[in-house]
């Protein structure tokens, strides 16, 4: 943990030191900030990029894969050498208690479904696109580019619940229409041709990477180092107590009581808790999922030999799996990974979860031989859930913090469900240069300490 509070004043303020607070604090620095302060309440850098380690055993919280164009690197360059490359595949739980291909396969959603179930789906595709005029929900959104029965057949259905925490008649379907836009290009009929006739590209496609065998903190402790090296400084493992705006600039007090003043800030918390620290009313919540994830260890037959696998089946609470020893290495000759369940489903209870996995992997004949479970992690705020036009709600609050000068950006800080790090790396690239455009400083109008 690093501690460098050895200034009081800073051109800018960044709370939050996830991917979108360290992008951010490089855009500041690099567009002439002369020096930045990070503060987190967690005690290290790369925000929900989380490991836990159990004995021997570093498992995730969640399944984090990276790619080696993303853009972040463009701002850490030293990341690089420090993946892992993996050749990943991912499988699915059908229905039926099969492991298929994710998200969908023509052989066994398609060709093996016989003559009876092709007339169902397609009577069912045709119904959809003629009569769902109104689509409101993600549920109608995938209803209407697959049909109903092969939402039913393929469990896509089952884990669009699982996947937004939410039944899928609830949630908005404007954020189906951001982030679930592979239904609709798996579902149009010349895309299905194209894709059953296509050749493999030429191009080799990215590389596929994971974090460092020890775990997330060697990453994000290089990216930290490269921002001090240019003048930031880091508080983590602080709390913020409030924030205040005065003549022109913010006074950011921290549970210590200690103050420290930004002539510029730019929030990456979530909406809510910036809103509070600035004494500003919250008018509704934001729902947000919190992920119970479960830690194992195994020795057996696993019944399956992908490293992810999704729950497409209708039973089961658990939502995805990644077999970490894939990537790593057995451990102590054990396989070990990680579970994510909504823990709303498992009424936040671990020995919930943990049995309701056992039951429905015993069901399906997975991880037959000897399964313990060595830990599990709780985290709030892991995904945006949107409904009742949650995100014009969260699109009017970062407007009103605007107005207040704090620039509110990155997951947490727009509401916004940024899949990947490559995401949240070109959203803030694109925020801060839109939100202050011309905003430079000149080493005379950098404040002394
Ligand atoms: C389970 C999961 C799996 C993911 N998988 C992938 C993947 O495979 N590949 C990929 O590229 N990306 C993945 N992502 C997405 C990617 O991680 C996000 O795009 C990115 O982490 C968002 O970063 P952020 O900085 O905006 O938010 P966060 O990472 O949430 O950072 C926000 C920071 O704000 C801090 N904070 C919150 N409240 C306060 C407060 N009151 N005071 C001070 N600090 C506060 C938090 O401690 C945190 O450090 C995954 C995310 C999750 C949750």
């Amino acid at each position: 943990m690093t501690n460098s509070l050895d200034e009081a004043r800073y051109d800018a303020v960044v709370l939050g030191a996830g991917i979108s607070g360290l992008v951010a604090t490089s855009i500041l620095l690099r567009d002439g900030a002369r020096n930045v302060l990070v503060v987190d309440e967690y005690a290290w850098s790369g925000g929900n990029h989380i490991d836990c380690k159990f004995g021997d055993y570093t498992f995730d919280v969640g399944s984090y894969i990276f790619q080696d164009d993303s853009p972040l690197l463009a701002h850490f360059p030293e990341l690089l050498p420090l993946y892992i490359q993996i050749y990943p595949s991912w499988g699915r739980l059908t229905p039926q208690g099969g492991v298929s291909h994710y998200p969908l396969s023509i052989k066994d959603d398609l060709l093996s479904a016989g003559p009876l179930e092709w007339l169902w789906m397609v009577s069912s595709i045709i119904f959809a696109r003629t009569f769902r005029r109104r689509i409101r929900s993600a549920k109608d959104f995938a209803t209407f580019w697959i049909g109903r029965r092969l939402l039913e057949r393929t469990g896509l259905g089952y884990y669009l619940s699982r996947f937004y925490g939410f039944p899928a008649d609830q949630v908005d379907v404007k954020f189906a229409e951001k982030r679930m836009l592979w239904i609709k290009e798996h579902a149009t009929l010349r895309n299905l041709v194209g894709r059953a006739f296509r050749r493999a590209p030429n191009v080799a496609p990215n590389q596929q990477l994971v974090r460092p065998r020890e775990g997330f903190g060697v990453l994000y402790r290089k990216a930290m180092e490269r921002l001090e090296g240019q003048g930031a400084g880091f508080v983590l493992g602080t709390k913020i107590a409030r924030v205040q705006r005065q003549n022109g600039e913010f006074s950011i007090v921290l549970a210590n009581d200690r103050a420290i003043v930004g002539r510029r800030l730019v929030s990456t918390i979530p909406l809510a808790r910036i809103q509070d620290l600035c004494g500003l009313q919250t008018h509704r919540e934001l729902k947000t999922v919190t992920l119970l994830t479960l830690f194992y260890s195994f020795s057996g037959e696993r019944g399956f030999k992908q490293p992810i696998l999704y729950n497409f089946s209708s039973e089961g609470a658990w939502k995805r799996l990644t077999i970490h020893s894939d990537f790593y290495g057995r451990c102590h000759g054990r396989e070990f990974f990680s579970v994510e369940v909504n823990a709303e489903h498992v009424a936040h209870d671990i020995s919930t979860a943990d049995s309701d996995f056992r039951t429905h992997t015993c069901d399906n004949r997975l991880f037959l031989g000897d399964l313990r479970l060595e830990g599990a992690h709780m985290l709030d705020n892991a995904y945006p859930i949107y409904t009742d036009q949650a995100d014009e709600h969260a699109a009017s609050t970062v407007a009103a913090l605007r107005k207040l000068g704090i620039e509110s950006i990155g997951r947490q800080g727009r509401f916004d469900y940024q899949p990947t790090a490559r995401d949240s790396t070109l959203k803030a690239e694109a925020a801060l240069r839109s939100d202050q455009p011309g905003q430079t400083w000149s080493r005379s109008d950098a404040s002394a300490p």
